[in-house]
């Protein structure tokens, strides 16, 4: 049986440089707090914390 989750896109925007530079799924379930997590930027090009971030479109 396929269990289907609430599982959601999110962006993951570097806080340095605003760019979007990830999209990763989560499980709303799972995570109540936002993501924040380190990354590579190209942009910045050094590793800066991402913030989650559900705006799409
Ligand atoms: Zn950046």
């Amino acid at each position: 049986m396929a269990k289907k989750g609430p599982r959601e896109k999110v962006l993951l925007v570097c806080t340095v440089c605003k760019s979007q530079n990830y999209v990763t799924e989560r499980n709303k379930t799972n995570l109540e707090n936002k993501l924040v997590l380190n990354k590579f930027c190209k942009k910045c090009r050094k590793y800066t914390s991402h913030k989650e971030s559900t705006k799409f479109k």
